[in-house]
């Protein structure tokens, strides 16, 4: 039995072609590590003292949300609600409340795919550690069991898992909020062209710069230096799931940290789901919840939304695009 080293791409699944292009001198760039991956923020401002204190302020935001909702800090309000399973009902802040709301929505329009009790099966895989391995069938089984949204209670600002031994893992989902929270301080603070990556949960809003919009890169999810597609964006969200993102190999055989819900296996058939719309917050639960729900399911989910568009790579190859992405003027596609 051979177990490869757990391979994490932290730096994102998009890229930015600005970078590559010819030298822009406005840009003001910075990179930071939070929420286990490396965020950056890219201003299409001047440097001032002002665009500065913007992207401090965008960057405490997120390590606030962060401290709000990871489940590796135990004092974060998901831990302490997770640590109320099966008992009385946990206070919650504002923040949480609207990712925790909007997980359910997304949990139901995706069949229960989407579904952020995923808590118990996540600590199972252990995909954050330096060696995971494949856990039990049994074990896992009998996790699988504990996850259903539906057991998620609200009662106005309060918030309960009815049955023990259920846990939140917002790692599908807070990302993607924390980016248009940030997004929103920036705006807040007079920045009107900026671009923020949080490995691969991305928003943007204005120019690169005057006349250039900001240009999106899909990287190719086995040439981790190759794109495979690409396209203009002024104003949205891109995110992105892939099996390449976190995985290890064992017995030949790849496995990834999106799960389905309903085994707590790595979900199968496709390798990656890239869905652009009007925010981060959807877009990451989306990329997820499509992933899992599989091309065909998963397509007419997007299909069915207004404003949501997608790219699906299969594991055999073949890539799927959403209608209106077809006609995008400036959208690029590779062969796989
Ligand atoms: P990334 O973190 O690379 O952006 P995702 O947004 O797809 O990728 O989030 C994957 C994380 O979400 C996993 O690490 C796990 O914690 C959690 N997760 C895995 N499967 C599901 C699922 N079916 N529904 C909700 N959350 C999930
Ligand atoms: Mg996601």
């Amino acid at each position: 039995m051979k177990i490869t080293p757990l391979i994490s791409l932290a730096i994102s699944a998009l890229i930015l072609l600005a970078s590559c292009d010819s030298p822009e001198s406005n840009l003001v760039r910075r990179t930071q590590f939070i929420m286990g991956t490396l965020v950056e923020i890219t201003l299409g401002e001047d440097d001032t003292a002002k665009t500065q204190q913007a992207m401090d302020l965008a960057f405490d935001e997120m390590s606030r949300l962060e401290n709000l909702m990871s489940t590796h800090l135990p004092d974060s309000e998901i831990s302490k609600l997770n640590q109320q399973a099966g008992k009385g009902y946990t206070l919650l802040s504002q923040d949480v409340l609207i990712v925790i709301k909007r997980a359910l929505i997304w949990g139901h329009k995706t069949s229960g795919a989407f579904d952020i009790s995923i808590g118990p099966v996540v600590k199972l895989w252990r995909f954050t550690d330096e060696n995971p391995t494949v856990p039990p069938p049994a074990i896992l089984q009998q996790a699988a069991k504990s996850v259903n949204y539906k057991n998620v209670q609200i009662d106005d600002v309060m918030v309960r898992l009815s049955k023990p031994g259920m846990a939140l893992h917002l790692g599908a989902i807070a990302k993607g909020y924390a980016v248009d929270s940030a997004m929103a301080v920036l705006k807040n603070n007079g920045i009107q062209n900026a671009m923020i990556n949080a490995g691969g949960d991305l928003a943007v809003i204005g120019n690169r710069a005057l006349n250039k919009p900001w240009k999106i890169g899909l990287q190719h999810p086995r040439k981790p230096e190759q794109l495979i597609a690409s396209f203009n964006l002024a104003e949205g969200s891109v995110a992105t799931s892939g099996d390449y993102q976190r995985y290890f190999i064992h017995d030949k055989k790849r496995y990834h940290h999106i799960l389905n819900p309903d085994d707590g296996k790595p979900a199968r058939g496709l390798i990656s789901a890239t869905v652009i719309t009007v925010n981060t917050m959807d877009a990451d639960a989306l990329a997820t919840g499509v992933f899992v729900m599989g091309a065909e399911k998963g397509m007419q989910l997007i299909e069915s939304l207004t404003g949501a568009e997608a790219l699906l790579i299969l594991e055999s190859g073949e890539i799927l695009l959403s209608k209106n992405l077809q006609s995008e003027p400036s959208f690029k596609l590779k062969k796989f």
